[in-house]
């Protein structure tokens, strides 16, 4: 039949199609009497958020109900994926509330990174986008490093406030959520709720703090810009750093270029040799070749020799072009890494595909 069955925790219409996404419960989770979607059934049985994606619609109107709140607002993000995880767009909405900008997966800087220089990036950063944070800090669910201060952070710069955790899909909100929720919430039952979020269908996820405040876990946005939209799950493995990135070195001759795998290239367009040390996944590829061969090997081998994408055939990837005078300066590529370079007055073309975020910054390494 076709009669919408509705979550009878969180009162989304129920689907069975799409696992991750909104009001999701398995086939068989229909043949019971109550029926409850896969993110009520996990917060339910294991006090787990899971994250849920939602349209950009649903997700303004959550970040217009934000703009009028009193509110701390934590804004995570990826510091492996800066620009792709960057949520455009929310400093319109924080309305009067301090933003605490929260980098995670800082496992995946080579430990040797000054974590400073890292802060300082994104405070940059974050100005350029037009957000000042209250404050910036590091941390990484996986290892656990400073995640206990960041906790302590939000206690602090929240004065007694509610506090509204925002940032897009995959950059580990849901795994931080988890732990707050072990630290602040005890292993106390059903202290955790969900309502619904104003004039949508979402909810929200509430978890109580010691004074009678609220943290408010607000569902995640796929964002468009992601180096992730371009690679299959496969191809995700292989550019996310599953630890500390190697880095590889490259002394090049101006006219040289390199292809990370078929998703990104640089060409040392002009300048004295120089040398490129490469901060990437190590198991992404990168294939060395001369500035007048790159336009045909990356037709003739997108997808066979340059991979990922495993797809057949080249993608359209958008030049950036930078200069470099006499500052030590990494090439982000958003999602990918980045490349630090040294050299006078070299000039640089880096590709990315359309919307992957290309940018420059003073060297962190
Ligand atoms: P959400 O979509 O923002 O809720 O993100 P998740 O918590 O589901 O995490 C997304 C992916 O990033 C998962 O594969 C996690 O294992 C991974 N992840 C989360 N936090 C970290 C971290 O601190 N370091 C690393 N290396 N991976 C992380």
């Amino acid at each position: 039949s076709t009669e919408p069955i509705y979550c009878t925790g969180c009162g989304v219409e129920i689907q069975t199609e799409k696992k991750g996404e909104l009001g999701y419960a398995p086939p068989s989770a229909l043949k019971r009497e109550v029926v409850i979607c896969q993110r009520c059934y996990r917060l339910t049985h294991y006090n787990e958020v899971q994250d849920v994606s939602l349209t950009d619609d649903d997700f303004y109107k959550i970040l217009n109900t934000i703009s009028e709140k009193n509110a701390l607002i934590v804004k995570v993000v990826d510091v492996f994926d800066f620009t792709g995880s960057w949520l455009p767009g929310l400093h319109r909405f924080a309305g009067g509330n301090d933003v605490f900008l929260v980098g995670n997966k800082v496992d995946l800087l080579p430990k040797l990174i000054n974590r400073n220089k890292v802060i300082n990036w994104m405070k940059y950063s974050a100005k350029q986008l037009g957000l000042t944070p209250k404050a910036v800090s590091l941390m990484s669910t996986k290892t656990g490093e400073g995640v206990l201060e960041v906790a302590a952070q939000i206690d602090e710069l929240r004065k007694g406030k509610d506090v509204y955790i925002v940032g897009c899909t995959n950059v580990g909100k849901s795994s931080f959520i988890n732990q707050l929720i072990k630290q602040f919430a005890g292993d106390t039952d059903q202290l955790i709720t969900t309502s619904h979020f104003p004039g949508t269908t979402l909810d929200v996820i509430d978890i109580p703090l010691d004074d009678g405040q609220t943290m408010f876990d607000t569902p995640g946005i796929i964002n468009h810009h992601q180096m992730a939209h371009y690679v299959s799950e496969a191809g995700l493995k292989t550019i996310t750093p599953k630890k500390e990135s190697k880095p590889r070195v490259y002394q090049l001759n101006s006219e040289q270029t390199l292809f990370f795998g078929g998703l990104a290239r640089m060409d040392f367009v002009a300048g004295e040799r120089s040398s490129f040390v490469c901060y990437l996944s190590n198991e992404l590829m990168i294939h060395r070749t001369k500035l007048d061969k790159a336009d045909e090997l990356y037709k003739q081998h997108a997808g066979t020799l340059l991979v990922p994408p495993d797809q057949e055939g080249p993608l359209e990837l958008i030049k950036h072009s930078f200069t470099i005078t006499d500052q030590l300066s990494d090439i982000v590529f958003s999602g990918l890494g980045w490349v630090t370079v040294r050299g006078e007055h070299v000039k640089i073309e880096a590709y990315a595909p359309k919307g992957v975020g290309v940018s420059i910054r003073p060297s962190i390494t």
